[in-house]
């Protein structure tokens, strides 16, 4: 364990302009996260640059009784990286990214953002697996699992950790990696930012070339058929293929016929990463099976791949997730999402799904906080509009789809798509075994609960 450096002083010795108060030009804007839900007014946004400062402030806020929170990319749904009252310990300075092509490692700063990451390795012809829009948070993904384009391949960002630097609540500035404070090591993969924050990140890397893309869109009339096709498709699926589905409004592009477009329409999209030239074969059954009304077949960098998502979720629209495993995507459980793609209540609203298992589920299941490895599919009902009047008639249809999945769901949620706290607690996303665990490690680390905004798990000491 290192000693802090930097005793606990104030704030505004301590980071200058980089110490953001209520009243101050920056405060609207650093207070802001992506969903424009929240409108939280903090006491003070610490921009800190490097681990010992947020040691110092840490200590600082706990001297002054003041509750904190931490902001990796502030993309969480929940928009747990800001609180009322509280101290935001804010990384975003801390985004660079180191690569070493040789070892195939990179080692991220806490706010690093997942196009950081991808601008520094893809140089190099290298990727970590993580999540599919580039403005997303590299710390609130991986210390809550990360599932993106390469999971099935190679497992969840939260699986290529190798180490990370951690301040925890005390100050203290530890190293937790399979040597050293091992039971932290555990928790920060899947435990999210419960236990300290994570100043480095030290990520292991993997091969990646161009990316045959293809997409097929169907007409709801054709949709409960494509579904079970699919079905059918998915579980064979080879490693290097990943296939992704969708209930949305049908966009105006070429591709798409013109008698679908401005209509709800099933998507479902094929990512093939292997050798380019066995792509196609790889896909072809998918679509053989399910013949789509439209069809884009494309080659991109996994780069290009990354950013595809970007426009379509931009920050200060409103957003509602809910989200759940499922068993089956067939028969009955197919009719139940057309009907709430039909039932549909904002144009930029969807429902995603894809088939999972894969690398992710061959990570011994004890050997990490991150649960329900063996779930077959995971399914998100994404509400997105503007107007602060519609709040009710979109997050109503958002938690009307994922009920209305009950009887398939295999149990459990993501912990980074809980919007609505109150109805999937800790507990219940983890499971009473592994949620003991994790209140333990709490314990040992964050006895006093002082990082409690975010899914919180409450130390207790057995
Ligand atoms: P923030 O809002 O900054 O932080 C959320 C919480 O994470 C904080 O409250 C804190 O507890 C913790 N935290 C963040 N950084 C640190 C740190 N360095 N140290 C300690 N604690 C920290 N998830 C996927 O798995 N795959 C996807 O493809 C995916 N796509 C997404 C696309 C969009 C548009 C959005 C909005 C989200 C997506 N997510 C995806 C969910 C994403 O994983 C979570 O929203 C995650 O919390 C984002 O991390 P962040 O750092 O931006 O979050």
């Amino acid at each position: 364990m290192r000693e802090p450096l930097l005793k606990s002083i104030n704030p505004r010795s301590l980071l200058g302009d980089r110490a953001v108060w209520p009243g101050d030009k920056e405060y609207d804007s650093r207070r802001r996260v992506w969903n424009g839900m929240h409108d939280r007014r903090p006491a003070l946004v610490a921009r800190c640059s490097n681990a010992e400062e947020v040691s110092a402030i840490l200590r600082w806020a706990r001297s002054e009784g003041l509750a904190v929170s931490v902001r990796g990319g502030g993309h969480n749904v929940a928009g747990t990286a800001v609180a009322d009252d509280a101290v935001v310990i804010d990384l975003a300075l801390m985004n660079s990214v180191d690569v070493d092509p040789v070892s195939m490692v990179a080692v991220a700063g806490g706010g690093a953002l997942l196009r950081d990451l991808d601008a520094a390795t893809t140089m190099h012809g290298l990727a970590c697996p993580a999540g599919v829009v580039s403005h997303t948070g590299l710390g609130g993904l991986t210390l809550g699992g990360g599932y993106g384009w390469l999971a099935r391949k190679w497992g969840l960002t939260c699986d290529h950790l190798t180490a990370a630097a951690v301040v925890l609540p005390d100050g203290a500035i530890v190293e937790a990696s399979p040597a050293e404070h091992q039971d932290l090591f555990w928790a920060l993969r899947g435990g999210g930012g419960n236990f300290g924050v994570v100043t480095r990140f030290t990520l292991r890397l993997r091969n990646v070339g161009p990316v045959v893309h293809q997409s097929g869109v169907y007409a709801l009339a054709s949709a409960d058929e494509a579904l079970v096709a699919y079905a059918g498709f998915a579980g064979r699926q080879e490693l290097d293929l990943h296939t992704v589905g969708a209930l949305k409004i049908a966009g105006n592009h070429e591709w798409i016929p013109e008698r679908l477009r401005g209509e709800p329409a099933l998507f479902l999209t094929a990512g093939w990463f292997g050798s380019e030239c066995d792509g196609a074969d790889a896909i072809a059954p998918l679509f053989r099976s399910a013949p789509p009304d439209g069809r884009l077949d494309q080659v991109l960098s996994y780069a290009a791949l990354q950013a595809l998502g970007d426009h379509s979720e931009p920050a200060g629209h409103r957003y509602f997730t809910k989200s759940c495993y499922l068993g089956d995507i067939s028969g009955a459980a197919a009719t139940a999402l057309v009907n709430a793609g039909r039932a549909i209540t904002s144009p930029m609203s969807s429902i995603d799904f894809e088939f999972l298992r894969g690398a992710i589920a061959e990570v011994p299941d004890a050997g990490s906080a991150f649960p329900n490895r063996g779930a077959p599919y995971i399914v998100t009902a994404s509400a997105q509009w503007t107007n602060a009047d519609e709040d009710a008639t979109h997050t109503r249809w958002s938690r009307q789809t994922i009920d209305s999945l009950g009887p398939w769901q295999y149990g459990g949620a993501y912990v980074n798509y809980v919007q609505d706290a109150g109805h999937q607690s800790a507990a219940d996303l983890y499971g009473q075994r592994r949620y003991r665990r994790l209140a333990a490690a709490k314990a040992r680390y964050d006895p006093e609960n002082i990082l409690r905004h975010n899914q919180n798990i409450p130390p207790v000491t057995t």
